[in-house]
């Protein structure tokens, strides 16, 4: 998945999610979820391993899906969350670790068990070329179904919110 698909998607579905735990009775929800960190966390994965993988370490390395597209990095800001909510009642790490659990889905690292499993299966990450990379996600982007739609769903998605409501909501946020 591209940016669109994973911001519009993630936000749809942490929205989806808190209204069904204020409609289970639980109200404190809305203060709780930080929507600046549901976008930051919908992109984690991406924003720390694609200038790593793909342009830092690009001879070595050479693939834009590596640590933070791995379980451990899940389990990492997982454990790191709890830690801040029990500790300090601070829910940050729990939705950066939420939004990253929706990308790894929506990225289907199931499909890339020695990158999602990692290091079960070796050191090492599956290479890719970053520049057939490029050009084969700009090219599904107009020719696959299965790329392009997610992406319009997601744009539309975050039109239908609007950034209107969105700002309301991270003003929301900084009022609490
Ligand atoms: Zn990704």
């Amino acid at each position: 998945m591209l940016l669109l698909a994973h911001l519009g998607i993630t936000f749809a579905a942490a929205r989806g999610l808190e209204k069904a735990v204020v409609y289970r009775g639980f109200r404190k929800a809305p203060e709780l979820i930080d929507y600046r960190l549901v976008l930051v966390g919908s992109m984690l994965p991406d924003i720390i391993d694609k200038p790593l993988g793909s342009l830092i370490f690009r001879e070595s390395i050479g693939t834009g899906r590596i640590y933070c597209h791995t379980l451990l990095f899940f389990l990492l800001l997982l454990g790191l969350g709890m830690l801040f909510w029990y500790k300090l009642k601070r829910p940050g790490f729990l939705t950066l670790a939420g939004g990253s659990f929706a990308h790894y889905v929506l990225d289907g690292m199931w499909m890339l068990p020695s990158t999602f499993f990692w290091p079960a299966y070796g050191w090492g990450f599956p290479q890719e070329n970053a520049e057939a990379w490029l050009e084969h996600w700009l090219k599904s982007l107009l020719t696959d179904p299965g790329v392009y739609v997610p992406e319009i769903t997601g744009g539309l998605i975050l039109i239908f919110f609007g950034m209107k409501n969105i700002l309301r909501v991270i003003d929301r946020n900084k009022l609490s």
